[in-house]
């Protein structure tokens, strides 16, 4: 499988450069050459097919030319090993948990799949990797949690400082080994600048082996179409047509869904909901894309005000805005109306929904109130409640079970470096390091 950059002006290379690399030289981003079709006999077998299988299967279909079929297997069943249940929470909807991975947000999926792909690919070289990540919460410690004590690679965090719950920063700061955090004074939109521009200088890039793993990594990308094959298999029982609401921010969950649709999931239609950083919600309605500065929100791995994936939406639907309009509607909710919908869908229905998901919920129930059509509202559920404990407390009285993985972490020391958002500082740290180029 070869894979292009979707600004054209860099060569296409195989599926080890593009993850190994992270970014095209022309800094556009990665997207595959063809995308294979599935055949109509996995997808009537998907109801019987566990997700690490589901993995192994589809992630076969992308890679089988460039990973062994018994490494891909391995590293399909390792890193997908947790389960992702469909839970009814009323009638016609159902929430798809995606938070039951080692630090309780969907974004495990990615960062298990893709720290056990890249380590399998750079087995041969003799470099160390060093794995640069702007995180507005969940990412880094997902994908800290997937290269931890991974021989050969270290990771450099780089967070907002005061901009992430103290959950989310305890997840980061407390890692050790090869995991470094970098507490950034500024906005998680600095923090992705700061890494844009180490890939982009020259003189660093000659002296160290610096890869991406934020969304736009390709092997981030991929395994995010999993857990779709997968509760369509758990709803194809309903026999209805299966629409999915996924809470957004730089809509690398969304993409995922959107190639599983194009390899042959029959999906009817995606909702990507967002909070008040509505970029792409008025990219639906007006049809121009206009990136601004993040605004801050109670879902603040969703506060995102230049999208990272939007590119690669374009690309699967050739640029045209009406193809994207007919396969996506769109939608914006505030704190405010987020917030009741937690303590609603609580009161109601005993389900507890953290800020993401319930912006999920949101974009499934107002679709459902304006269709006639009798479907099966599909809400991906990205985060563990307890996460998000001090928000939802402020505004509910409910006793929140911690999982036990969350718990143990809350006690441990945070150890961070704290930066001014200044990408000498940044530069001079990294040169520090003193990480070696094979
Ligand atoms: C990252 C994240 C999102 C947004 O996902 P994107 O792929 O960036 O759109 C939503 N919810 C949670 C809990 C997240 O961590």
């Amino acid at each position: 499988m070869k894979f292009y950059s979707t600004n054209l002006r860099s060569p296409q290379v195989s599926f080890r450069d593009a993850v190994l690399h992270g970014m095209p030289a022309d800094h556009g981003l990665y997207m595959p050459v063809t995308v294979p079709e599935i055949d109509a006999e996995i997808i009537r077998k998907l109801p019987g097919m566990q997700l690490g299988e589901i993995a192994h299967t589809i992630g076969k279909l992308w890679l089988s030319e460039d990973i062994p079929d018994s490494e891909l297997q391995e590293i399909a069943y390792e890193s997908i090993n947790f389960d992702a249940p469909l839970i009814e929470v009323e009638k016609n909807i159902y929430s798809l948990e995606l938070f039951h991975g080692p630090t309780h947000a969907f974004k495990d999926f990615g960062a298990r799949f893709m720290a056990r792909t890249m380590a399998y690919l750079q087995q041969e070289a003799d470099q160390e990797t060093v794995i640069l990540v702007a995180t507005s919460g969940d990412t880094g410690s997902a994908v800290a949690n997937g290269f931890l004590g991974v021989p050969g690679i270290y990771v450099v965090l780089l967070y907002p400082s005061g901009k992430v719950s103290n959950l989310q920063e305890k997840q980061i700061t407390t890692l050790d080994r090869n995991i470094t955090a970098l507490e950034i004074n500024g906005t998680f939109d600095d923090c992705q600048m700061l890494v844009k521009q180490a890939f982009m200088d020259e003189d660093l890039n000659d002296i160290m082996h610096l890869t991406s793993a934020n969304s736009i990594n390709i092997a981030r990308l991929l395994p995010q179409s999993f857990y779709y094959f997968y509760a369509y298999g758990q709803a194809a029982a309903f026999e209805k047509p299966v629409i999915f609401s996924v809470p957004s921010g730089n809509f690398g969950n969304l993409c995922g869904g959107l190639l599983a649709k194009k390899m042959g999931l029959p999906v009817r239609k995606f909702i990507a909901a967002t909070n008040a950083n509505n970029i792409f919600p008025n990219y639906i309605l007006k049809g121009d894309f206009k990136p601004t500065a993040s605004v801050k929100t109670i879902s603040n791995a969703m506060d995102v005000g230049n999208p990272s994936n939007f590119p690669r939406i374009l690309e699967i639907y050739n640029n045209n805005h009406s193809q994207v309009k007919n396969d996506i509607e769109a939608q914006a909710y505030s704190d405010f109306i987020t917030k009741k919908t937690i303590r609603n869908v609580y009161e109601k229905n005993k389900y507890l929904l953290c800020p993401h998901s319930a912006i999920g919920y949101l974009g499934i129930s107002d679709l459902m109130m304006d269709t006639e059509e009798d479907c099966t509202g599909i809400f991906l559920a990205t985060a563990h409640p307890a996460k998000f404990f001090n928000v939802i407390h402020e505004f509910l009285d409910v006793d929140i079970p911690f999982p036990a993985g969350l718990k143990s972490v809350l006690n441990k020391n945070k150890e961070s470096i704290f930066m001014e958002s200044d990408y000498t500082d940044f530069k001079e740290f990294l040169i520090r390091a003193g990480w070696r180029k094979g």
